[in-house]
């Protein structure tokens, strides 16, 4: 894949050193069979040897023991002070097996002292079985980390040269990096770029290792990163110790093995990565009642949508989010969208496909879509930068309601976890969704019947209209067609009352159905309510004095136009001015009056009447109510006067309201909203 020329992320460094120029010839040849997986460098001297690695790590080291100027253990122990690490391997080749060779290398810890002549198939055994175990502690898995996000590490180091050696460890693993040359940069670094992991240096200016430890670690945003403490070869274990208390995850001794310090950053940033997914996962969790309280408060299935691919699209990081909504035959009836971008892209139709829902409706079960270029279950629509979709279904009780889309740039993007926490969202708005649907059912079926009842109502008032009018018409030209006797003409007298309450009745009864089927709207216009109020006032005052009682219109207002229908709010103040008249006993008081409120217009109506008792207060407004105590009993009526009145002051956007107090009297109260008003000007 890589050509030969490219650094080898993955290829072992081997350094070769020996002052016979043949003997590393041959043993590079050796160790070249094993191909790309090695780089091999080899030198003549020491000095030569420390110069060609002075900015690369070396893996596996083997040197000649004498050499001039440098030997072998000299170059063994400047290799260990190296600053970017120390090799992982190290093998002594010498000529001579002299006493205390042996010690003295297994004090530097030479793996193995091999003595000459070597065989370059000795060679070749020894190295590949060190790649070998290397590659067992410390390989990482190539197609999780080529699959995985780029982690970002974090260097603080005050040295340049420590730095520039573990930046291009880093780079070779494939990891990003900042860098931060002392304590306070390493806090701003922290904060700024959210690193993955921090590789610390104890001996920093400005604030030390252990001060910048201590600050991440109280840091709420912070504390989580995993920290390795780069310490000083001279550092005691009370020292280490201190770091570990302060919170490190783990410490690595200058000069480190390069291969040692990868696996440790592996390692941590491994645990990180669970540690990731399990906050992150509770984080989901926790959404799912949140959620679910959101949606079961809706009524519009437009607002759960929204609700819903807000939040699902935004917690599964997806790209675009949509939910296709099915009537009862399975036909696509709406299908809401949204992007969750911060270019000003359009989400893309989907091109759905009927094998998907087949699918779904087998199985019961959301689909993954890992590549949606390649799968039967989707088709690309044409320059849509989808690249990976999960879908749920929505199920209600008996039918798929429809369906919860998430999209993604990115293949492979989704996983079983995603499309688990999408499975449990989607069924909880499924049950919102099925809730609103039944509930508009409801008041749709509702409406529907109230609209039926009230046209056989109009109908049934009609037609009796003609009888009634008949019945009183005859019972009046009964008294002219003859003389009756005293007791006939009481019975007239009484049909005709009859007749009179029962097509009040049928009047009352048509109004109401009437207003209810909207059917009386047709003429509004701005009417002046005083103007109105002195007619009906004046059109009431024969029925006061045939009961010697006063009655009295008084207003402060020249004149206060309402916008509404004429005969609608005649109706009302005749209503309650009647009601007025009728439940007050002879010689009583009836006091009318206008003020302006607020932007609406206040009339009252007060009597000195009978007055209504407080358990009766809350229903007098219901049809066919009527109070059933005091002398209330003797006077006639139907009930439906001030549901009409009711019916008509909200049509005309205004309210009414009641006080009474038994034998005292009642203050019926309505306030219209103004169009304009003018006040009397004082004297
Ligand atoms: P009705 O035809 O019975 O008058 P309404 O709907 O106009 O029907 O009134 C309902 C009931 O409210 C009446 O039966 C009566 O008991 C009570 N009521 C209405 N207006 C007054 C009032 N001004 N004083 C006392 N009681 C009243």
């Amino acid at each position: 894949m890589e050509k030969n020329n490219s650094p080898k992320t993955d290829a072992v460094r081997i350094l070769i050193v020996d002052d016979h120029p043949s003997t590393a010839a041959t043993l590079a040849r050796a160790l070249s069979q094993l191909g790309s997986a090695v780089e091999v460098v080899s030198a003549t001297n020491g000095a030569e040897a420390l110069e060609k690695v002075k900015d690369k790590g070396v893996d596996i080291l083997i040197t000649d023991m004498i050499m001039p100027e440098m030997t072998g253990l000299e170059l063994i122990e400047k290799l260990r002070d190296h600053p970017g690490g120390k090799p992982a391997r190290t093998y002594l080749v010498t000529a001579y097996d002299v006493p205390g060779l042996k010690v003295t290398a297994s004090r530097l810890k030479v793996n193995e002292v091999l003595i000459k002549p070597v065989r370059p198939e000795r060679i070749y055994d020894i190295v590949s079985r060190a790649i070998e175990e290397m590659k067992h502690s410390t390989q990482p898995n190539k197609n999780a980390t080529e699959e995985k996000r780029k982690f970002k590490i974090l260097v603080a180091d005050d040295r340049p040269d420590n730095v520039t050696l573990l930046v291009r460890y880093l780079e070779y693993e494939g990891y990003d990096h900042v860098t931060a040359q002392d304590g306070e940069e390493t806090l701003i670094k922290a904060q700024d770029d959210t690193p993955d992991l921090i590789l610390l240096d104890v001996d920093m200016p400005k604030k030390n290792g252990f001060a910048v430890l201590e600050e991440i670690r109280a840091n709420e945003n912070l504390k989580h990163i995993p920290i390795i403490i780069l310490t000083a070869a001279r550092l005691d274990s009370a020292d280490v110790q201190e770091g570990l208390n302060l919170g490190a995850d783990d410490y690595i001794t200058k000069p480190f093995d390069r291969r040692e310090l990868m696996a440790r950053i592996r390692t941590k940033l491994r645990v990180k990565e669970a540690e990731d997914a399990t906050r992150r996962r509770n984080k989901e969790l926790s959404l799912l009642p949140e959620i679910g309280k959101e949606l079961s408060a809706r009524t519009d299935i437009t607002d759960i949508a929204t609700i819903l691919l807000k939040r699902t699209a935004e917690t599964l990081g997806a790209f675009q989010g949509h939910m296709v909504m099915l009537d009862s035959n399975g036909t696509i009836t709406n299908n809401y969208k949204i992007t969750v971008s911060n270019t000003d892209a359009q989400a893309q139709q989907i091109d759905l496909q009927e094998s998907l829902f087949n699918h779904i409706r087998e199985t019961r079960q959301g689909v993954i879509i890992e590549n949606t270029s390649d799968n039967d279950f989707w088709k690309n629509v044409e320059a849509d930068p989808t690249r990976s979709a999960v879908v749920a279904p929505l199920f209600g009780r008996h039918d798929l309601l429809g369906l919860l889309f998430l999209t993604h740039e990115q293949e492979n993007y989704f996983t079983l976890d995603h499309i688990l926490l999408l499975q449990a969202i989607a069924s909880q708005a499924a049950i919102a969704i099925e809730n609103v649907r039944l509930y508009q059912n409801v008041t749709e079926e509702q409406k529907q019947i109230e609209k039926i009842k009230n046209e056989f109502i109009a109908t049934a008032s009609h037609d009796l209209k003609n009888p009634i009018m008949s019945i009183s018409g005859y019972s009046t030209l009964l008294t002219k067609a003859g003389p009756l006797n005293n007791q006939q003409e009481e019975f007239v007298g009484r049909i005709q009352n009859s007749t009179k309450n029962m097509l009040e009745l049928v009047q009352n009864m048509l109004q109401l159905t009437e207003i209810d089927l909207q059917k009386m709207n047709g003429n509004q216009s701005d009417v002046d309510a005083i103007e109105l109020l002195k007619e009906i006032t004046a059109e009431y005052q024969m029925q006061a004095q045939q009961k010697e009682q006063k009655l009295d219109f008084q207003t402060t207002l020249t004149d206060a136009f309402v916008h509404g229908d004429v005969l609608q709010l005649k109706q009302t103040f005749r209503n309650l001015i009647g009601n007025a008249i009728k439940y007050t006993p002879n010689g009583g008081k009836i006091l009318i009056s206008a003020k302006p409120a607020n932007g609406f217009v206040e009339i009252q109506v007060q009597d000195t009447g009978y007055g209504i008792p407080a358990a009766d207060l809350p229903h007098i407004f219901d049809r066919f109510y009527r109070v059933r105590t005091g002398k209330t009993i003797e006077v006639e009526g139907n009930g439906l006067g001030l549901a009409i009145v009711k019916s008509i002051v909200e049509q005309h956007k205004g309210e009414v309201q009641v006080e009474s107090k038994v034998n005292e009297g009642t203050i019926f109260t309505i306030q219209l909203p103004l169009v304009s008003a003018a006040v009397l000007q004082s004297a």
